[in-house]
């Protein structure tokens, strides 16, 4: 007989988390620390969402979406998750820029990147100021009209190597392109810019763990293997999910599956606006990425000077566009020393990422699609081998991803890795006004996404949650929850 999941779930919650993205742990954690009942729903057999990992014979586990976050990574995990999980997030000291305009080395911070400018770039010690004055200053609730470029242009006219230094890592890091609303890269611009790179030590599979068992010390009810098939609704509100094929009530959900797979596929239309509706319909995913996954041998050491973070391109200007075809000029590489897993095997590993079109790769027949993955992989050990000689002969194994590959493991449409363009903040919010009851917590809008966004995103929508659970509680119940 198929094992049960879902055994012994009760047969009502207070709230349904759809989802184990960093959102949604977040947002479960969030509620049951409140003191609500919480299921948490999964439908993979692995908690985490993008923030993921996966291993191989040899010693070898592969952090997917552990490059880089913002400091606020260490407030916003002491406040929301445990002191033991602040206290291992490092900062990632070495980052590196080599492309046919520029190579250079920095710490990725204010006063590194402005030396930088004003010596090596030859900018006024004033533009610079002014311009991390002006990002700095950037809020939420600025003129979304002006794009990322004419932010640019504004202070560095003409200036194509500086935008790449400003932008390439950004772009990387949410997927945002010139075209996008200034304010989309002036924010996360100057949470990098605050005090540089960090990362988590011990890796992704430490930090999941160690998220896991704070959940469970909250009490929430945490279940793997669950796919959400529908959200339930009654009487015009969120009532529960069927999950499994099996219908659970509870009085709020949150969904931290993708914004457009919640409103029309677990949703549905019907219970919606039609305005709400075409407003949902023109939110913009993000792109996808493809990566390449390799392990050095046992032994095998790379230097510590090749880079934390390598942003490496051959093209010789930088085009938003370029960063996202097939034919690749642009990489990020992370390498993962053996002092990243501090506690484990003493192994070194680089993870390969670029940025790429879910179209290009879905609606290839399988062995076109096999022969391009292994083309990724072959292209991919060339372009590093300037940066890791002789790769070849000195790695373990080898293996690719692409947008298809994320778009199976978390039913992100079209693979999208920061979850939707910025427009989507807006239709998340709102959708509690559409249907009281039900929240949604996961990327969108550039701001709420990444590893820190999608956390601080779960925290948000929580307390909402909690306000709108206060407020339909009955006087009895307030009553004897004093
Ligand atoms: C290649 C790559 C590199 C990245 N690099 C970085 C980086 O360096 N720094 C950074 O900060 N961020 C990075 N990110 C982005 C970051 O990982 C994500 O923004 C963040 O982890 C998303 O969290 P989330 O809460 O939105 O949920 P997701 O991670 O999107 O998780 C959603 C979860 O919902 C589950 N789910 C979906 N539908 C259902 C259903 N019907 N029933 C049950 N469960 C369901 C999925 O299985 C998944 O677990 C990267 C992402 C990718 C793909």
């Amino acid at each position: 007989m198929p094992r049960d999941f879902l055994k012994e779930t009760k047969d009502e919650y207070d709230v349904i988390v759809i989802g184990s993205g960093l959102a949604g742990l977040t947002s479960a954690n969030t509620l049951a620390r409140q003191g609500r009942s919480v299921l948490l729903l999964e439908q993979h057999y692995k908690l985490g969402g993008m923030a993921t990992w996966f291993k191989r014979p040899g010693g070898h586990i592969f952090d997917i979406s552990l490059h880089g976050f913002p400091i606020g990574m260490i407030k916003s995990c002491r406040r929301y998750w445990t002191q033991e999980i602040a206290d291992s997030i490092v900062q990632l000291k070495n980052i590196r820029f080599d492309n046919p305009m520029f190579s250079l080395t920095t710490t990725f911070n204010r006063d590194d990147f402005t030396k930088q400018l004003i010596e090596d770039f030859q900018l006024p010690a004033e533009t610079v100021k002014a311009f991390f004055d002006a990002a700095r200053q950037m809020n939420f609730y600025d003129d979304r009209d002006v794009t990322t470029r004419e932010l640019f242009d504004r202070f560095f006219p003409g200036r194509e190597d500086v935008i790449r230094l400003l932008m390439e890592p950004i772009t990387y890091a949410n997927g945002s392109t010139l075209e996008d609303p200034a304010i989309s890269y002036g924010i996360v611009f100057s949470n990098f810019m605050s005090k540089g790179v960090f990362t988590f030590e011990g890796g992704t599979d430490r930090l999941i763990h160690l998220m896991e068992e704070d959940l469970k010390k909250s009490g929430v009810d945490v279940r793997i293997r669950s796919d959400v098939q529908k959200i339930v609704v009654e009487n015009g509100r969120a009532a529960g999910v069927v999950v499994n094929g099996k219908t659970i009530k509870a009085k709020s959900i949150v969904s931290n599956a993708n914004l457009k797979l919640t409103i029309f596929d677990l949703l549905g239309e019907e219970y919606l606006d039609k305005s709400f509706v075409d407003e949902a319909k023109e939110v913009r995913l993000n792109n996808s990425s493809t990566q390449v996954y390799m392990a050095m041998k046992e032994g095998e050491e790379i230097p510590e000077e090749t880079g934390d973070l390598l942003f490496s391109s051959t093209a010789p200007r930088f085009q938003t566009d370029l960063l996202l075809s097939r034919d690749i000029t642009s990489r990020t590489y992370s390498f993962y020393y053996p002092r990243t897993r501090p506690e484990g095997k003493q192994r070194t590993l680089v993870v390969s990422s670029t940025n790429a079109r879910f179209e290009d790769w879905a609606s290839m027949p399988k062995e076109e699609y096999e022969a391009s993955k292994q083309d990724l992989i072959e292209t991919t050990l060339d372009a590093i081998d300037k940066y890791v000689p002789n790769i070849r002969d000195r790695i373990d194994h080898v293996e690719a991803s692409t947008p298809v590959t994320f778009e199976h493991y978390t039913k992100h449409a079209f693979g999208s890795s920061f979850g939707t363009k910025f427009e989507g903040l807006e239709v998340s919010r709102s959708l509690p006004n559409q249907l009281p009851g039900l929240y949604h917590a996961g990327s969108v809008g550039i701001i709420m996404s990444g590893w820190l966004g999608a956390i601080n995103y779960g925290v948000i929508v929580s307390n909402d949650v909690d306000a709108y659970l206060l407020k339909q509680a009955t006087p009895n119940q307030l009553k004897s929850s004093e």
